[in-house]
């Protein structure tokens, strides 16, 4: 197994709340998730829709929608700096310069009556001394690196006059032109057709191995992980169920809402002589088999069940389940999983198969 390099932490997160008023105790749509980023290093977040990725990483800067908050017992440093603590101006330094995020629909981030090189220049402008001229060039060379052809030219338009995946490349240009420390990304591809989504998460890597960035990915699709991530944190109601390296994760997930995320990706099944690495001969594929699915869906806020918050899903859940909120256990080096069969059945916990139902 590969495990990360160890390096300087650069995020570190813990216990990290975020409720939501009720008529009784607050709602946690985030529950105590404790992560860390290191300088360079890819991290995936992982989960349906609901589970609390995104806001997670809205959390991250401190930017969670009203009428929601950051819980009390939240512990949240970036560059050893108390992000929690920071006053509203170094806040703003930090949000555009050494953290930066980019969201799935680049149409609702940037402004429409606005060229693109505008919106670029004027985030140099926002945090450095550079004049109107300088930020101009600065965001002509930023589109120029992120693959745009005729970058002046492009520089002069709007918005709608570009494609989706040329408008990510903008949105990306935008996060990285200060050069951050780390970049969240948000579904970064997930409003693009399958080349543009290819294309984009290889300029992601390009420009994280060129920068040296962290990258932070949240999205619900494994197959971006498998291609991505050096660890994954998967989430289910708010809380980390699972933690991993990533090959680690795709050997041998020990819970069953990963398993379940597992079975549920497309494959193509490459008859013998052929190998999944070989060039594939659309003679050799065989017919796709049919997906699995994880049953029922990821209930509403304040509805998870008591005990195992993954319990009402589990087609392995038994009565321990309901009664005991199951801790991360550790599965191996860098791996711990949030059920209770990780102890139960230590020997077994690597080969359990089978989560969901048959579509
Ligand atoms: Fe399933 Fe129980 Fe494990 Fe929860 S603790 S994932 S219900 S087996």
């Amino acid at each position: 197994m590969t495990l990360p390099l160890v390096s300087t932490v650069l995020l570190d997160v813990q216990s990290l709340q975020v409720e939501f008023p009720s008529q009784g105790p607050p709602l946690r749509a985030v529950d105590g998730v404790s992560f860390t980023v290191a300088n360079g290093e890819t991290v995936c977040l992982v989960g349906e829709s609901g589970c609390g990725k995104s806001l997670t990483a809205l959390a991250l800067l401190r930017l969670v929608p009203e009428p929601g908050r950051i819980g009390p017992s939240s512990r949240l440093h970036f560059e050893g700096v108390d992000v929690l603590a920071l006053a509203s101006e170094p806040l703003r330094q930090l949000r555009g310069r050494r953290m930066a995020m980019i969201f799935q629909e680049p149409m609702t981030a940037l402004n429409p009556v606005r060229t693109v090189g505008d919106q670029i220049a004027e985030v140099v402008r926002a945090h450095t001394q550079r004049s109107k001229r300088e930020a101009w060039q600065d965001a002509v060379k930023m589109l120029a690196l992120v693959g745009i052809a005729d970058p002046d030219a492009r520089a002069r338009q709007y918005p709608h006059e570009l494609s989706g995946g040329m408008r990510q490349r903008v949105m990306i240009a935008m996060a990285l032109v200060l050069d951050p420390q780390l970049l969240i990304a948000d579904e970064p591809t997930t409003a693009l057709d399958v080349t543009i989504q290819a294309q984009i998460l290889e300029l992601l890597r390009e420009m994280r191995e060129r920068t040296g960035m962290a990258l932070l990915l949240i999205t619900h699709d494994l197959g971006v992980v498998a291609e991505m991530a050096s660890r994954v944190l998967v989430m289910y109601g708010g809380r980390i169920v699972e933690e991993a390296p990533v090959d680690a994760l795709f050997a041998h997930a020990a819970h069953p809402y990963s398993q379940g995320l597992l079975a549920a990706m497309p494959r193509l099944h490459v008859s013998s002589g052929s190998t999944a690495d070989a060039e594939v001969d659309v003679d050799t594929v065989d017919e796709p088999e049919r997906l699995a699915t994880i049953g029922g869906s990821v209930p509403a806020l304040g509805s998870f069940p008591t005990g195992c918050a993954f319990r009402d899903r589990c087609p392995l859940a038994w009565e321990r389940c309901a009664k005991e909120e199951p801790p991360l256990y550790q599965v191996g080096p860098a791996h711990r999983a949030r059920c209770h069969l990780v102890q139960e059945r230590p020997s077994e916990n690597l080969k359990l198969t089978g989560a969901g139902d048959q579509a």
